[in-house]
């Protein structure tokens, strides 16, 4: 029987266009846990965030991705969500016309069972809680999804379908670049304040900095495809100290 209450990555190999891209990953979240995942460009982190969603551009060739117990890797990307999984894009997409609001209230409305209705009122009532604890101002809503959003509103606006959509476990790929301090801290405080004992949250992550922000349970290095050493939030100041290069000798040792 496999271990319930996390979300667990195993042996997970994949390729794209015919090359290996991910060579075996192991992973395991536990809920209640924050991880980071960090490594240099290029090392696969961001190829495993978009198969954990679904992405169908990978092939995967092996193993297995199970959300407490449960394959999700057959699932199609809104089955996933349903079961738990919450994924924050590197690059978010426009959705001009479309409110935040009733981009979210949509969002919610597909978890529920045919027939059933979300009642505008409770909508309403939940999505100003939400936002008063992420502190995001009421008129943040009514703009269209991550039109002309600078860094930190496309940040506000993830971390916002996050909280609303309460999942078990939350993916967030954070890519370095155009990401100034105002949105690091925003995903940060996003982070943090959705941190509890039912919820299992990865942050992918090139950079040390936002790991000052979000104190990680746990720090795994990817480096060429897979996770080659894991350690605690101390594992991330050495490596922003010392660089990677002693990490990817590790690699060519165990390969
Ligand atoms: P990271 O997020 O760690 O920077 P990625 O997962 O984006 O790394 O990329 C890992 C490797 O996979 C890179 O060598 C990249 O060029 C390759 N790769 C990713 N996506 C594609 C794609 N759509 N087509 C071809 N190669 C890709
Ligand atoms: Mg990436």
């Amino acid at each position: 029987m496999e271990k319930m209450n996390c979300l667990k990555v195993i042996n997970l190999k994949a390729k794209i266009h015919n090359q290996e891209i991910l060579r075996g990953v192991n992973l395991e979240i536990p809920r209640g846990e924050v991880h980071a995942i960090m490594g240099k460009n290029g090392s696969g982190k961001s190829t495993l965030a978009k198969i954990m969603a679904g992405h169908p551009a990978y092939e995967v060739t092996e193993g297995q991705v199970l959300l407490d117990g449960q394959s999700i890797l057959e699932m199609e990307p809104d089955e996933r969500s349903r079961a738990g999984l919450f994924l924050a894009f590197q690059y978010p997409v426009e959705v001009p016309g479309v409110t935040i609001a009733n981009f979210l209230r949509a969002a919610l409305q597909a978890r529920l069972p045919e027939g059933e209705e979300i009642e505008a009122t409770e909508y309403y009532a939940r999505l100003y809680e939400k936002m008063d604890l992420l502190k995001i101002p009421r008129n943040f809503t009514s703009r269209s999804v991550n039109e002309g959003f600078s860094g930190g509103e496309k940040k506000r606006c993830e971390i916002l379908q996050m909280a609303m959509l309460e999942p078990k476990y939350a993916i967030l790929d954070e890519t370095d670049s155009g990401l100034d301090i105002d949105a690091l801290k925003i995903v940060a405080e996003g982070v943090n304040s959705m941190r509890c004992p039912e919820r299992g949250m990865l942050v992918i992550t090139h950079y040390q900095r936002l790991l000052e922000y979000i104190v990680p349970d746990r720090v795994h290095v990817m480096v060429n495809g897979r996770i080659v050493l894991s350690g605690d939030k101390d594992l991330a100041l050495k490596l922003e100290n010392e660089g990677y290069e002693w990490v990817e000798q590790l690699e060519s040792v165990s390969s």
